[in-house]
């Protein structure tokens, strides 16, 4: 762990593209109370498939504007290299410096996954086209992806990421940490050195946190679950309780040596202020 210890830590916030102009308008309310904490940047997600161009762009464009540093997740299933080539350029135009480049999932309806498979390929590509100009991230699973077929093979395709020109990584959330320590000893033993970021949940609502853990492989414990189902509709007692388990979760983190947080913010400043404040950052 030692080795992934950083100083300052590196602190971020991840946004998704807003669908409305009421959304548009409190996106902007937020960045600005996040902001004020001084992130390294702020990532928006971009919908496998597309489906989020425009708005990805759009909200990058206005983090840029405020004078943040903002940073675009990418994803390549179901893409073409000419589409991909096209926004990249928009990118290096509008000068932007850092990607979040993923593989994605297919849409319901895409039958076939175009041109790249997996992300590596898609970092591969990013640094054929465009050199060094991007610093690029990537997505690490301490708990491990729900498609792979085994810890190890997991933990290689990694490893293909970082070999192929990523810079840092970012994690799925988790609520364990000996999860996230064991993950990055085994990347230390591979020769991962790049910094792996552990991504941040705040919780404020359990059925929402249930549902999408259960798609993408991410655990809530039993201890954790039992409390926040007796909790039943009392949010206000979810939010204290899960205020006080992920900032525990955040402290021991950076305790061990973690390189810095990446707070999956839900387009709501309140939780991951809440979280940054107990921690006294
Ligand atoms: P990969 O690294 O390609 O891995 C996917 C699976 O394939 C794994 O099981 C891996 O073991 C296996 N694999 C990888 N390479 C190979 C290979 N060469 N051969 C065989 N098997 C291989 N989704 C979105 O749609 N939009 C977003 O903006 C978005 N942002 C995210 C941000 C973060 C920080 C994280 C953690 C996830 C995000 N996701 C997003 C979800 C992500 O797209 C899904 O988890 C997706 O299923 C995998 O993407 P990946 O880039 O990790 O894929």
């Amino acid at each position: 762990m030692e080795s992934q210890k950083q100083y300052p830590p590196q602190f971020s916030f991840e946004f998704f593209p807003p669908k409305t102009d009421k959304g548009v308008e409190k996106l902007k309310l937020v960045r600005d109370q996040l902001g004020a904490l001084k992130p390294k940047y702020f990532s928006v997600t971009y919908g496998a498939g597309g489906s989020t161009q425009q708005g990805t762009f759009d909200t990058i464009m206005s983090i840029r504007q405020a004078g943040f540093d903002a940073a675009p997740h990418l994803t390549c299933v179901g893409a073409s290299r000419q589409s991909l080539r096209e926004l990249l350029q928009q990118y290096i135009d509008h000068d932007i410096h850092r990607i979040v480049a993923l593989r994605g999932d297919m849409p319901s309806g895409m039958h076939t996954s175009g041109e790249f498979h997996y992300a590596n390929e898609l970092v591969a590509f990013i640094r054929a086209e465009s050199g060094d100009h991007f610093h690029i991230e990537v997505a690490a699973y301490p708990e491990f992806h729900p498609q792979a077929s085994n810890a190890q093979h997991d933990l290689d395709n990694f490893k293909r990421k970082i070999d192929v020109g990523a810079n840092s990584a970012i994690t799925q959330y988790f609520f364990n940490p000996d999860a996230y320590f064991r993950f990055i000893d085994d990347c230390e033993r591979l020769g991962i050195e790049v910094p792996i970021v552990p991504g941040i949940m705040p919780i404020t609502n359990y059925s929402n946190l249930a549902r999408f853990s259960d798609m993408c492989g991410a655990e809530i414990p039993r201890w954790i679950r039992k409390r926040l189902e007796a909790f039943a509709g009392d949010t206000d007692s979810i939010k204290a309780f899960g205020e006080d388990v992920v900032t525990d979760l955040a402290h021991q983190l950076l305790e061990a040596g973690a390189p810095g947080l990446h707070f999956y913010s839900m387009n709501q400043a309140e939780a991951s202020l809440a979280i940054w404040k107990n921690l006294g950052l």
